[in-house]
């Protein structure tokens, strides 16, 4: 499988490149050139597969080539051993033919563990055959950061640098983070706000001599290897309540549009998924774009919903590229006006297919709110924030009360305790058992001060196992 730059400038690169790449050198995002699409019949015949042999058959034909098929196994059975539930991504069901796909069951207990617990054992897998060592630096509001220290704790030949905005992440959040101990892992707490921290990595991907030859790999979800991965529960999902012989609806709780572009592509491999709800906050850009063809920059609202809280979707720009016939100059352009005028629309007979992929809902706090106390009256289920948010728009923008609905739960409700709290419901959610001792374990963080070079100079001065680079 080959990747191309939705800015068309780029070199195409294997699999193995695209996971050790980040942003392509035009600026762009990777996307596979050909997917991959299934028939009917061969995704009926996954019906009943444990979860990684599912995610076998899903994810074999984008790594085509890079890993032997027994390896790639091999990875995936790790990968998803490292879950607490039997069925890694569990149904609840919550009404008549409603659902949610809990994908809280890794070990930071939100969804972004299915891709970075696989990242971190592929990075590993990769530099032990090249012998190289590599930097991975990743800005977090807070999930982020724990999952892809989490996923890469283990990984031999890996120095993380994980920056989080000083008190400004929850202690849950924060603990996640900070305790997991090891000479290859560096937490820093930035002097500044969470646009700060994310400037600063930007800047040393833009810039990466302070790293003396030692290559930057990114963990957010420009990598490809985590939309990859993201794609598997929908059909995971699908097949538990009879699909592919009947179609689905799914709403998904959405803030840098990869979680539901990996929607997307298990629709355009062959998955029947009649709707796609694109679900925000008020942080809504990627809604008014929807319901109005206005992809316009806002300032940031902060929200009871903080992983969703975002002024612009960073994967948006590869839903552009497939609404412009894949035209790479022309996302180009558009890009480049969005970034002189914050503004971008396009022509109405791509916003009119747009709306035919998604429909959309944004929900504000209050409704939020609501939405979790309303839920855990009917059926005692107590959603985190994000998830609320998802079941809300499902239940407002739905279509067909004969199409299971189903809401992506993207995170355990033990992580948003404030937003809980204001739902006023009369229990205190529980950290799981490998958890319970988190707030008695040693931490260690290290504050900087807002400045670049500062940032770079530690990472320089500790990106060997501890020691200089
Ligand atoms: C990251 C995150 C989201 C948003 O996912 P995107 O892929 O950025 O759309 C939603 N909910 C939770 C709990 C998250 O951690």
């Amino acid at each position: 499988m080959r990747y191309i730059s939705t800015r068309g400038q780029a070199p195409a690169l294997n699999f193995e490149d695209v996971l050790l790449a980040g942003l392509a050198t035009d600026g762009g995002l990777y996307v596979p050139e050909n997917l991959p699409r299934f028939t009917q019949e061969e995704i009926a015949s996954w019906a009943g597969l444990p979860y990684h042999e599912l995610a076998f058959q899903v994810m074999r034909p984008f790594v085509a080539g890079s890993i032997p098929d027994a390896d790639f196994k091999q990875i995936l059975g790790e990968t998803y051993a490292a879950f607490e539930h039997k069925s890694v991504a569990p149904l609840r069901q919550l009404g008549a033919n409603e659902w949610v796909l809990e994908l809280f069951h890794g070990p930071t207990l939100a969804f972004k563990d299915f891709a970075l617990q696989l990242l971190g054992r592929l990075l590993d897998y990769f530099l032990l055959k090249r012998g190289e060592r590599v930097v991975i630096m990743g800005a977090t509001s807070g999930d982020t950061g724990s999952a892809a220290i989490e996923g890469c704790r283990r990984c031999e030949n890996v120095d993380i640098f994980i920056l989080h905005p000083h008190q400004r992440v929850s202690d849950v959040q924060r603990r996640q983070m900070t305790t997991i101990l090891g000479e290859n892992i560096h937490n820093i707490a930035i002097e500044g706000n969470f646009d700060d921290c994310q400037e600063m990595v930007k800047a040393s991907f833009a810039d990466q001599g302070f790293l003396k030859g030692t290559r930057l790999v990114a963990v957010n979800s420009i990598n490809w290897a985590r939309i990859m991965a993201q794609i598997v529960y929908y059909f995971h999902a699908a097949l538990q309540l009879g699909g592919p012989a009947r179609s689905m609806a799914f709403s998904v709780p959405t803030g840098n549009f990869g979680d539901i572009f990996a929607g997307y592509l298990a629709r355009n491999m062959g998955l029947p998924i009649s709707q796609l709800i694109v679900a925000t906050n008020r942080n809504d850009i990627l809604h008014r774009f929807m319901s109005g063809n206005q992809y316009d920059k806002d300032t940031l609202h902060p929200s009871l919903s903080p992983s969703m809280d975002i002024m612009v979707s960073s994967n948006f720009e590869r839903l552009l590229f497939d609404l412009h016939g894949r035209n790479g100059s022309l996302v180009a352009q558009l890009m480049s006006t969005f970034k002189e005028t914050g503004k971008l629309s396009v022509d109405n007979e791509r916003w009119t297919e747009a709306r035919r992929l998604f429909d959309s809902l944004a929900v504000d706090d209050d409704s939020t709110c609501e939405t979790i106390t309303k839920v855990y009256e009917d059926c005692g289920e107590l959603l985190d924030p994000h998830t609320a948010i998802g079941v809300r728009a499902a239940r407002e923008c739905r279509r067909s009360m004969s199409t299971p609905m189903i809401t992506l739960g993207t995170a355990h409700p033990v992580k948003f305790p404030e937003a809980v709290l204001k739902a006023a419901v009369d229990i205190e959610p529980e950290l799981p058992a490998h958890l319970t001792d988190l707030f008695d374990r040693e931490e260690r963080c290290t504050v900087l001060p807002n400045h670049l070079r500062d940032v770079q100079q530690f990472v320089a001065a500790h990106g060997n196992r501890g020691r200089p680079l």
